[in-house]
């Protein structure tokens, strides 16, 4: 019999289990405080079950848990990098930024990715599999007993795109965010997209408060489809009348995610079509500047024009910020550190 990933139960499903088992709804409710908020290591730890309930626990369940391989921090801000060995040997990293209004920890949702994102250093090496439930919570779980610190935000930016592992990831978010387990408020947890859209409309309907971040990066469809093969499928219009529609019914303001690309999509009149594009909406724009990968030519865009990118748009009244680099020590791009891992693995292999 195919063992129960139990840390990947609701509560709903918990309770439900235990009463299978013949045990009293009540332990359901102490097993999963001590997986989601005391955020026990393993059965063993939950002293306050009977001898015999952990081994029937242990005997039908697995319990998911993340073992770190390597932790980098900053010298400049702090940020960690981890990088998690998950039950089958492949690996995911994770970030933990501290800001000062709280410590925000930024998941991987799945390993690799197939989105195709030119810039992107995760996607090259295709989708290998999507992360369950518990090893998304997992991500969060580790970093908070590493790192003693006590996570308040949360943001769906590490390594796949969260909308292509999305019954996981809606679930998630759900456990991530009830009161019986870390009780993260939805308002601080972001999910960034390429923009799958039909998913997108899916996700307005979900009754979540969380923020949508759709990676936009270019203000042409033309643009939009060199640097973004997603476009193909999902043209610019189709993806901006999905983000209005998760606005209607949200009542959240959008988040677009531009990195800007030295040459590529910088320029004024790419300032100015944004303008067209998104102005009137509801909406803050975050300018990331591209963080170059070997694999491509591209190259991130002078200090001067990111600036006057940034003040083209706010002088037609769009919320802008350019993010911050954080832990720019220390391979901060997504999936630089695994991928330098796994790249090291496999030379390792051919000595
Ligand atoms: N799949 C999701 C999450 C990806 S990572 C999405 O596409 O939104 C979060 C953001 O970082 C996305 O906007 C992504 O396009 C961007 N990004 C990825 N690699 C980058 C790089 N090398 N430089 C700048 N931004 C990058």
């Amino acid at each position: 019999m195919e063992k129960i990933d139990i840390k990947s139960l609701d509560y709903g499903e918990l309770q439900a289990y235990f009463k299978e088992l013949g045990e009293k709804s009540f332990r359901a409710g102490q097993v999963y405080q001590w997986m989601h908020e005391k955020l026990a290591d393993g059965i063993g730890e939950m002293t306050n079950l009977s001898k015999s309930l952990r081994e029937t626990l242990n005997e039908t369940c697995t319990y998911t848990l993340l073992e770190p391989v390597n932790i980098l921090t900053s010298g400049i801000d702090g940020t960690q990098k981890y990088l998690f060995r998950l039950a089958d040997g492949n690996v995911v990293e994770s970030v933990l930024m501290k800001y000062r209004h709280g410590n925000s920890v930024c998941i991987s949702t799945q390993v690799g990715c197939r989105m195709g994102c030119r810039f992107c250093a995760s996607t090259i090496g295709g989708l290998t599999r999507c992360l369950t439930v518990s090893e998304m919570l997992e991500e969060v779980y580790r970093i908070q007993k590493l790192s003693g610190e006590r996570v308040s935000n949360l943001v769906l930016m590490g390594t796949g795109e969260p909308l292509d592992n999305y019954d996981n990831v809606v679930k998630f978010i759900r456990m991530l965010s009830d009161g019986h387990g870390l009780n993260i408020s939805q308002r601080n947890i972001t999910l960034s997209t390429c923009g799958l859209v039909p998913r997108i409309r899916e996700l307005a309907e979900e009754n979540l408060q969380i923020t949508l971040a759709l990676s936009l990066h270019a203000s042409s469809q033309e643009k939009r489809k060199e640097l973004m093969p997603i476009a193909y499928k999902y043209g610019l219009e189709e993806v901006l009348d999905a983000c209005r529609f998760y606005f209607d019914k949200t009542g959240r303001r959008l988040t677009f995610e531009y990195s800007l690309v030295g040459g590529v999509n910088d320029t004024d009149e790419d300032a100015a079509e944004l303008v067209k594009l998104i102005g009137g909406m509801n909406c803050h724009v975050n300018l990331i500047p591209v963080n170059p990968i070997e694999e491509r030519e591209y190259v991130q865009s002078e200090k001067k024009v990111i600036a006057d990118f940034k003040n083209k748009l706010e002088k037609c009244g769009i919320n802008v910020t350019i993010r911050r680099e954080m832990g720019r020590d220390i391979q901060g791009a997504c999936g630089q550190l695994r991928k330098s891992y796994m790249e090291q693995k496999e030379s390792e292999a051919e000595e």
